[in-house]
């Protein structure tokens, strides 16, 4: 562009005018934006957020305490001790993930024989300390109690594929 034209564009504002001519396009357009928190997209079944322990419908916790998540993470995220119950079932005694050092790999997940832990829908769990992202298994139970209806639908929705 001449040095005459780009002078008669500043002079008749062009930059400006496209500019808002730009905006009154796509101010009539569908919003691509999220009024977030208040409104939020859609999640993929197998999204990995944050870990949850998953109990029985009657009550009873899943994990069997076999470890296989323990043995399988490999950011070592996770501790687990357990010793039997006077029933003799196997049951944790302690259950910790270290969210800090957690990738969200998912494979505790797939290694857990009975859907014991997994990587619920939650995504909002932002701390403003390490401390609170210790979690230990009163918080992974909590986390699971909280989430079962949409933890279980999205295994059931990704059970094909498994
Ligand atoms: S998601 Fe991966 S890194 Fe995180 S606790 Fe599970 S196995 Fe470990
Ligand atoms: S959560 Fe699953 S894989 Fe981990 S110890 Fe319990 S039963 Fe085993």
């Amino acid at each position: 562009m001449g040095m005459m034209a780009r002078g008669m564009r500043s002079l008749l504002l062009g930059e400006l005018v496209s500019g808002l001519s730009l905006t009154l396009r796509y101010f009539f357009k569908r919003k691509v934006t999220l009024n977030y928190p208040y409104e939020k997209g859609p999640l993929s079944p197998r999204f990995r957020g944050e870990h949850a322990l998953r109990r029985y419908p009657n009550g009873e916790e899943r994990c069997i305490a076999c470890k296989l998540c323990e043995a399988i993470c490999p950011a070592q995220a996770i501790t687990i001790e357990a010793e039997p119950r006077e029933d003799g079932s196997r049951r944790t005694t302690r259950y910790d993930i270290d969210m800090t050092k957690c990738i969200y790999c998912g494979f505790c997940q797939e290694a857990c024989p009975v859907d014991a832990i997994v990587e619920g829908p939650n995504f909002e769990f932002a701390a403003e300390s390490r401390e609170e992202l210790f979690y230990n298994k009163d918080k992974l139970l909590a986390n699971g109690d909280r989430w079962e209806s949409e933890i279980a639908q999205n295994l059931e929705l990704d059970a094909p594929y498994r």
